[in-house]
């Protein structure tokens, strides 16, 4: 059922909740592993990087994930993500999640900014070793991020060598390259097109998504709030469409959704240093936080919250009124103990 477009029968307070089966509250089909915070990069609209704790401690490590790996195969999983920060700083646990998803037959994406591909040898012996370890596109894939935020750190060059090796060694496209300007800017893709054609890649060796609309969650926010704007909160009158996956952070705690937001504690699921993954997704089917997304406007939360809270008015995005409404767990604990109608 597409929750984004079912049947609406039930009215509250001007907005309108969808009537969903309790069975499919969580029904996830993907694994995901933000193996670290930490970066080589500072993009000004990254949702991590103005944490200056992100240097901290917490990573995921290899033994950990190479043991979720069966645990997701037995829950019916079809895929494994790799995300940061920066996951080829951890080069090593790159390669053995792969190796070992690829055992268990699980699909392989891989997300990084390419800094590793300094030259044209450096990115085809990356790509080599995965090919050796059983990644294998179409199914398994590596999607670049670039753009006008990330150039300031991260050479041309380095994009360009990756989607080269791509080519060379798996003799196939680039699956994915996102590229970020601001409207208005576009001539910085135009460029980095040219860049790319005079270098004698094409556009057929990359599948390019331009992304020009920004969400600035978390830290991030605090130093770019002109990057994006602001809207009331009461357009935000749909569900959040990603509460899908399982996406484990580097301290274990594990987010129902691609969170693009590091700060919302009241959407933790779970940990995987307490709990089996069949106990984190089963804890999530009776999740308050997690039913009330599947079932309630983020309009509809804020306009309950306000009457307890003072709470900001504008937001810029889906994460970031889901910030507003569930960082804090006094939120959560406001929704849950006066409005049981949410998650029941
Ligand atoms: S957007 Fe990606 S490359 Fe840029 S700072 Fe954030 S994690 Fe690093
Ligand atoms: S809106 Fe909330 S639940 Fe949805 S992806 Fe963003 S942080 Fe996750």
């Amino acid at each position: 059922m597409n929750l984004m477009t079912s049947n609406w029968p039930i009215e509250a307070r001007g907005y309108k909740m969808p009537v969903i089966d309790p069975q499919q509250i969580f029904d996830t089909r993907s694994l995901g592993f933000r193996i670290t915070y930490k970066c080589n990069s500072k993009c000004e609209h990254c949702y991590c990087y103005t944490d200056k704790e992100s240097a901290n401690a917490d990573e995921l490590h290899i033994q950990e994930l190479k043991e979720l790996i069966p645990q997701a195969k037995a829950l019916g999983m079809s895929g494994v993500g790799l995300s940061g920060g920066e996951p080829f700083l951890r080069r090593k646990t790159i390669e053995a999640v792969v190796e070992q998803a690829k055992n268990y037959g699980l699909n392989v994406n891989i997300a990084t900014n390419g800094f590793w591909a300094k030259t044209a040898e450096e990115a085809t012996e990356v790509m080599e070793k995965l090919k050796s370890l059983g990644f294998k596109p179409p199914l398994d894939s590596i999607a670049i991020s670039a753009g006008q935020y990330h150039m300031p750190y991260i050479n041309r060059v380095c994009t360009m060598n990756v989607i080269k090796a791509y080519k060379k060694v798996f003799n196939t496209c680039l699956p994915r390259l996102d590229f970020e300007y601001v409207i208005g800017n576009e001539k910085i893709l135009v460029d980095y097109k040219t860049y790319l054609a005079e270098n004698g890649v094409s556009e057929q060796d990359y599948k390019l998504v331009e992304r020009t609309v920004f969400q600035t969650t978390g830290l991030a926010k605090i130093t770019n709030n002109n990057i994006i704007q602001k809207r009331p909160v009461s357009v935000f009158k749909g569900l959040c469409p990603w509460t899908k996956d399982l996406i484990v952070s580097p301290n274990g705690d594990v987010y129902p959704c691609c969170g693009f937001n590091r700060y919302i504690d009241g959407i933790v699921i779970g940990n995987i240093h307490h709990q089996t993954l069949e106990e984190i997704k089963n804890a999530a089917q009776v999740n308050p936080v997690v039913i009330m997304l599947k079932r309630h406007s983020f309009a509809y939360l804020h306009s309950l919250l306000a009457e307890g809270f003072d709470l900001p008015k504008q937001a810029d995005g889906l994460c970031d009124i889901c910030e507003i409404i569930f960082s804090k767990m006094e939120h959560v604990n406001y929704l849950t103990s006066r409005y049981s109608h949410l998650y029941t």
